[in-house]
């Protein structure tokens, strides 16, 4: 499904300012057979959306939204390790920890 967005026969427009394809710099920042993930930048109006791209039985399904990240900076989030239920307890220490030593100080 590699460049989906181009290639799926439908005309491309931006969601915002309705600039054409020609207008728009499209990036994959991945795929699978089925499944992909756009990062699409308008030149017009600079605006950027993410884009969500899945084949189903029921058929092609897209939903973007917008974002201020640039594709380089798309790309390296969707390749970070998923959070996982030990950073979230981490997360929770911290905060914790941040309350207890807050509270005990004169003055907060
Ligand atoms: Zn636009």
């Amino acid at each position: 499904m590699e460049n989906s967005v181009q290639h799926n026969g439908t005309s491309q427009s931006c969601p915002v300012c309705n600039a054409q394809s020609d207008e728009l710099t499209v990036s994959s920042i991945g795929s699978t057979r089925d499944r992909a993930i756009m990062h699409i930048a308008c030149e017009k109006c600079q605006h950027k959306v993410m884009a969500y791209s899945a084949e189903s039985e029921a058929g092609m399904v897209t939903f973007g939204m917008m974002t201020d990240m640039h594709a380089h900076e798309a790309l390296d989030m969707m390749q970070q390790k998923a959070i996982d239920s030990d950073d979230v307890i981490a997360a929770y220490r911290y905060f914790h920890e941040e309350y207890e030593r807050c509270a005990q100080e004169p003055g907060i």
